[in-house]
């Protein structure tokens, strides 16, 4: 349903991803591993079209991804995101629905119970008047999940959701993916560290500027991939 094929990246002269393929199927958790500078966040976002492609092409349920963007949900790094933002816990949940509105672009009262429930699921309802900026990394995580659960989406992409967050806090986000992965969605999880929450995946993509090994966990996590993904600095020329 997710069809990665030959996506290549340059930043100038710099390859940064070379002839990545792989497929994503619903109803999987997929762990996407490889040192610092691997390439997984531009990964991430050339799935989501963010970042220009040099070659390749994205398939979402058959189409082009950048046509039906609507479907993709996609919470970047936390370095990415602007945390002097000032916007509320509700208003940034409410950004999920914007796909969604008519062309007069209201919101309804079916959208603010969306929005109620998404941050009830993630355990964040009292916090819907709060400033996203004073919220802990774990809470920030929550809030960007509880809008992507709003959206709505078939393909979900999390980059680096567990950096800064507490092992509690860290258990009720990888509750939230198994949940969306049982109610048949593909979720995409960037992790650059080696911790347990790999085991919960079903499926792992070794990343180090190519793909050096994809597919279901239990087949391709052996210390010989490991070290091919890990070892030594990463150089792509
Ligand atoms: P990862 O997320 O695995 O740490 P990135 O995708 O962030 O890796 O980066 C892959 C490589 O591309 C790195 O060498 C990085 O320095 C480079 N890179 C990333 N973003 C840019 C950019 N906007 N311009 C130039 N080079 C970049
Ligand atoms: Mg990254």
């Amino acid at each position: 349903m997710l069809a990665v094929q030959d996506l290549t990246v340059r930043y100038g002269a710099r390859l940064a991803l070379d002839a990545v393929s792989f497929t994503v199927e619903p109803g999987r958790l997929m762990g996407i591993i490889g040192p610092n500078g691997a390439g997984k966040s531009t990964l991430i976002r050339a799935i989501m079209g963010l970042t220009p492609i040099d070659r390749g092409q994205v398939m979402l349920l058959g189409t082009p991804v950048f046509q039906i963007r609507e479907r993709v949900a996609y919470v970047p790094q936390r370095s990415g995101i602007d945390w002097d933002f000032p916007a509320l816990v509700k208003e940034v949940v409410m950004m999920g629905v914007t796909p969604y509105l008519g062309w007069l672009g209201r919101y309804k009262t079916e959208h603010y119970q969306r929005v109620e429930q998404a941050l009830e699921r993630v355990s964040m309802g009292e916090f819907a008047e709060r400033r996203i900026g004073e919220l802990s990394g774990g809470q920030q995580q929550r809030v960007f999940i509880a809008r992507s659960l709003v959206q709505e989406a078939q393909l979900y992409l999390f980059d680096e959701p567990f950096v800064g967050v507490d092992s509690v806090t860290e258990q009720a986000i990888l509750r939230l993916f198994e949940q969306l992965r049982d109610a048949g969605k593909s979720v995409l999880i960037v992790n650059h560290d080696l911790g347990r929450v790999i085991e919960r995946y079903d499926d792992i993509l070794m990343l180090r500027g190519k793909v050096i090994a994809w597919g279901a966990r239990s087949r391709i996590w052996t210390q010989e991939n490991l070290n091919r993904t890990y070892l030594g600095p990463v150089a792509l020329v």
